[in-house]
């Protein structure tokens, strides 16, 4: 049976003082992503974008969704033309009021990735925690991005992630009635065929994470994915009980 990997990744940043805006847990250095790109060619896997998933029968065999979260102006300056090398594409998870703001994608930037063949997507206006919201707040968290985005690149914006990957049931039926039709989540697992889940499972990649590690997330196999599915849920308990403002400072703890 067919699986999906879909590698959720940040900024490029090989030290803290490199242009962007760093994260010690997610800014992954650009020698480490390149070479995770190079092995997942290398076994194979080949880039895909949301799209393709409309022809399931004109997939590769071995399908692979590079995501990128945020807009880091890294997305653009140093993501795009290492994955351009490789032949690779991948899909940009903007949060459309912080284009334009220090260290993250301008409006021409946003346009660039559009035209350099790379799908753009929203995460959000604020991101805001969209199950903290309202439903009318939900709904312009949903819609002005969406409409904000499109109007930047000049395409449809039919995809979204859940910032902070907190979402549920009642985002998914908003977010499909305010028009997205592909909805990325933040947990962990193998995506197996044929894609029709609510939210598409995402593999976090960290700066600490090394080869052998990626390898297995990417390949579902070993102890590896259990574990990081394992604290994925544990660290999503304490959110429900103790609230998200008092979840956010646990985990950055944990972290
Ligand atoms: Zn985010």
């Amino acid at each position: 049976m067919k699986r999906l990997p879909v590698l959720m990744y940040h900024g490029l940043h090989a030290d803290p003082g490199a242009r962007g805006r760093f994260d010690a847990v997610y800014s992954v250095t650009p020698v480490a992503f390149a070479r995770q790109m190079d092995w997942l060619r290398s076994q194979g896997y080949r880039s895909i974008r949301l799209g393709d998933l409309d022809r399931p029968d004109a997939l590769p065999a071995k399908p692979v969704l590079v995501t990128f979260d945020d807009g880091d102006v890294s997305n653009l300056e140093v993501a795009t033309p290492l994955l351009l090398e490789r032949g690779m594409v991948a899909e940009f998870f903007i949060t459309s009021d912080f284009v334009d703001q220090p260290g993250m994608l301008s409006s021409e930037d946003v346009r660039a990735l559009s035209g350099a063949g790379m799908g753009v997507g929203s995460h959000g206006r604020t991101h805001a925690f969209l199950e903290d919201l309202s439903d009318a707040a939900l709904a312009e968290e949903l819609d002005s991005s969406r409409e904000t985005l499109a109007a930047l690149c000049g395409v449809e914006i039919d995809a979204i992630a859940l910032p902070g990957g907190r979402g549920g049931d009642r985002e998914s039926r908003q977010a499909r009635a305010s028009g997205y039709r592909h909805l990325l989540g933040s947990v962990p697992g193998p995506n197996r065929a044929p894609f029709r889940s609510s939210w598409l499972q995402r593999i976090a990649v960290t700066r600490q994470m090394d080869d052998t590690r990626f390898a297995r997330l990417v390949d579902w196999s070993g102890l590896s994915p259990r574990l990081a599915r394992t604290r994925f849920l544990a660290l999503r308990v304490p959110k429900k009980v103790l609230g998200n403002d008092n979840y956010q400072r646990l985990r950055s703890r944990l972290l």
